[in-house]
């Protein structure tokens, strides 16, 4: 049984008003695997060109991170994308996007992916993301949905068919409020999960996350920071927490997925630390397990009520 990854894996040049990045190693996919690594082996579904580094694929194989569903296009380039965060580091423009190999992916599930358990949709075109389901000849246990404006904006009926087909869908406030038309969070919730997830997770930036499940709702802060360097990837880093923690643990209720939350939002309070991956890299085990103790402590309180 495992974990199934998808999504783009990517340059990225970054800016933000603390520091530029040259052209690194970036993409919703290599996110959720670096992260989603730290819980369960991963069998990873993507595209890179032959500029591609051996040295990044061979790292992510050494994490016991499967690439076998990682079509390699060598005469071609791999998906680019540039941006620009604000001052205030939650808002950002998208300076370019190079689709390359992306524009004409069609993903190929390999025979040995078929006892997928779970399915992690990272951003990507949600034909893309349905073809990978509609490739698996048992429906895995739990599918999860990462997507974004840009889908909102060129292919909206075809993201909602995608979003009817999955579990648990993820998305930031303002892509909740796009996709749904309303600007109360709550009303949001409510006509998304209309569309077909069971769970709907609304992610805040520095404001933490949201979790909607029939009439229930919880709330995951973030953990204030002193320095965020980098946000590029949080939400992925977010989503490879949460499915790796679910995806070990086996245990998709309402309370495990609490849980989940808290291990997603950990994750992402690593990756804003440096540019791009790079923290991810460094982190083990241990520094994982005091930084979800500092969520822990962060929360906990006692009300008497008078
Ligand atoms: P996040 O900061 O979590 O929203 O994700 C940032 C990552 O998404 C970057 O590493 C980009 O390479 C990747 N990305 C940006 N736009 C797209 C797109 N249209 N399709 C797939 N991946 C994208």
């Amino acid at each position: 049984m495992s974990l199934v990854v998808v999504g783009s894996m990517a340059f990225d040049a970054i800016e933000t008003p603390f520091g530029k990045s040259d052209k690194i190693i970036g993409g919703a996919g290599t996110y959720i695997a670096w992260c989603a690594s730290n819980y369960t082996a991963v069998k990873q579904i993507s595209v890179v060109g032959g500029d591609f580094p051996e040295s990044e694929l061979t790292a992510l194989t050494n994490r016991k991170v499967d690439l076998e569903g990682v079509q390699i296009k060598k005469d071609e380039k791999t998906f680019f994308w540039s941006g620009r965060y604000h001052l205030d580091m939650n808002s950002r423009d998208t300076l370019e996007t190079q689709l390359n190999v992306l524009e004409n992916f069609q993903p190929i599930v390999p025979e040995s992916y078929q006892d997928c358990e779970f399915l992690m949709l990272g951003n990507l075109a949600p034909s893309v993301q349905r073809s990978v389901i509609e490739q698996l000849k048992n429906r895995p246990k739990l599918i999860i949905m990462d997507t974004m404006n840009f889908w909102m904006e060129i292919a909206m009926d075809d993201l909602k068919k995608t979003i009817s087909m999955v579990d648990v869908l993820m998305v930031n406030d303002s892509e909740a409020r796009q996709l749904s038309g309303e600007f109360s969070l709550v009303k949001a919730a409510k006509s998304i999960l209309q569309m077909g997830p069971k769970y709907l997770i609304i992610k805040k930036g520095e404001h933490g996350a949201l979790l909607f499940h029939e009439n229930k709702v919880f709330f995951a802060p973030a953990l204030p920071l002193e320095e965020v360097f980098d946000p590029t990837g949080a939400g992925d880093t977010f989503a490879g927490g949460f499915i790796g923690h679910i995806a070990k643990t086996k245990d998709i209720s309402f309370n495990n997925m609490k849980t989940a939350i808290i291990v997603g939002s950990a994750m992402a309070s690593f990756c804003v630390e440096k540019f791009g991956t790079q923290r991810l890299r460094e982190i083990n085990k241990a520094d994982i397990n005091s930084r979800i103790a500092e969520f822990v402590q962060l929360v906990n309180f006692d009300i008497n009520l008078v």
